[in-house]
């Protein structure tokens, strides 16, 4: 029996699921490199900034969960070239050779040049030590204020903003106020608390979403008090001071930018196609073109539908992709064709702070309020407890 090496780059959504779909076949044996040991629940960090859960909550150990695997290795490095001619990937410090490549190395935070200033003054959650400078400045802040209250209530306005109202800039301010909310509740504060201001370019927040998820998200933010200012593009960012394109400015004590997401450096250095964010462009059944034993998945993709209709980049799509990579090489391991990738929304839950959510379940039924917070919370509990559990077995051995 043919027996192949796939190597996974990227311990993310995407390329975990394509170790647990694998691994099923004694024909293949894995490595996943990933930069760092652990798998970043990054959907989930909102919890994690207000405080909700500790940090363990929004990890997983990536050596004892491949541990857990038979014939999976997991080497903490990171990957700086593919030499593809050869079949052999380089880190930092060693190569690997491989049958099959798996790329998952997911996005970063995209700071368009046109912001003035908005690399220099903004920061991003899409890795654990930006998420963690961002929950302890803010706890550092909310100390501030209640500081600077010592001798009355005459002080300064203290802002927050959230640039950029997609999915991951609505679920911050939403539970970043009802943090403040239930900070200044618990503690008796009688002066005025921090306020938070959600600013975006388009006509509406979530924009592109169903109606309802919109209207849900917006009433919602309202509710907590959150500043919603969406039609407003930010032409610059100065240490402590924001310009809008319509003449408006907002002085801010911190700023997060969830205003776009490129795909990680990586793709720089690889000589494959990309589109202007770098993302890598796939063919239908997630090759990168012209290399039928190297996958591409998530969101370091630019993943299309059959029309070529953009897909946003979420867990669910990355989850999917990994599993459908799996399934093609186990495919071609058994000289049967690849199948085409067909991706099929499962639906959307948003967190809109404290106990509350808001989403759209397969078969477009809508909920919100508690329940919808119960299915979220549910469906992150389902994610990571099966993790969990095989990390437990990885570290026992
Ligand atoms: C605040 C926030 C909220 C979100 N909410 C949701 C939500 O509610 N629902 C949803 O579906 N999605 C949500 N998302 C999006 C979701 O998290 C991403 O779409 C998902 O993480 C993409 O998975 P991935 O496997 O492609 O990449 P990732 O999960 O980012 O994994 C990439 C991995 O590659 C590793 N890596 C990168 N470069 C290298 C290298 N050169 N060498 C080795 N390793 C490397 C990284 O360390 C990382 O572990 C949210 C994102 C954010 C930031």
């Amino acid at each position: 029996m043919q027996s192949v090496h796939v190597a996974i780059i990227g311990g993310g959504y995407g390329g975990i699921r394509a170790v647990e779909r694998l691994a099923a076949s004694t024909q293949v044996t894995i490595t996943v490199i990933d930069k760092n040991p652990y798998h970043y629940m990054q959907a989930e960090v909102y919890d994690f900034i207000a405080n909700k859960v500790d940090m363990s909550h929004i990890m997983i150990d990536l050596p004892s969960l491949c541990k857990s695997f038979e014939r999976v290795e997991f080497v903490c490095d990171e990957v700086t070239s593919i030499d593809t001619s050869s079949s052999i990937l380089s880190t930092q410090s060693k190569t690997i050779a491989y049958d099959y490549l798996i790329i998952a190395t997911g996005s970063r935070t995209y700071f368009p040049d046109f912001i003035t200033g908005l690399r220099e003054h903004a920061h991003g959650v899409k890795n654990i030590p930006a998420a963690l400078d961002f929950k302890q400045q803010f706890e550092r802040a909310l100390l501030n204020r209640i500081e600077a209250q010592t001798h009355g209530c005459e002080v300064e306005p203290f802002n927050i903003v959230i640039g950029g109202a997609g999915l991951s800039g609505v679920e911050i301010a939403a539970e970043m106020a009802a943090y403040a909310n239930r900070f200044y509740q618990n503690g008796n504060f009688g002066c005025r608390g921090i306020d938070v201001y959600l600013i975006d370019a388009y006509e509406s927040i979530l924009f592109g979403m169903d109606p309802f998820l919109i209207h849900s998200a917006y009433e919602r933010l309202i509710k907590l008090g959150v500043h919603v200012w969406h039609n407003n593009r930010i032409s610059e960012v100065r240490s402590k001071e924001i310009l809008l394109d319509n003449g408006k400015t907002l002085d801010f004590e911190f700023m997060i930018f969830t205003g776009g997401i490129a795909a990680s450096s990586l793709t720089q250095y690889l000589g494959f196609e990309t589109n202007a964010k770098g993302h890598l462009i796939v063919t239908e059944t997630l090759n990168i073109p012209s290399h039928e034993n190297i996958y591409a998945i998530g969101d370091i993709t630019q993943a299309t539908d059959e029309n070529g209709k953009f897909i946003p980049p979420t867990a669910q799509l990355a989850e999917r992709g990994g599993e459908h990579a799996a399934l093609n090489i186990l495919r071609s391991l058994k000289g049967k064709s690849k199948r085409p990738f067909r991706f099929k929304n499962q639906g959307v839950m948003i967190a809109l702070g404290g106990e509350y959510g808001a989403g759209l379940l397969p078969g477009g039924i809508k909920v919100k309020g508690y329940l919808a917070y119960l299915i979220k919370k549910g469906i992150f509990r389902f994610y990571t407890d099966a993790l969990r559990r095989r990390s437990a077995i990885g570290k026992r051995r």
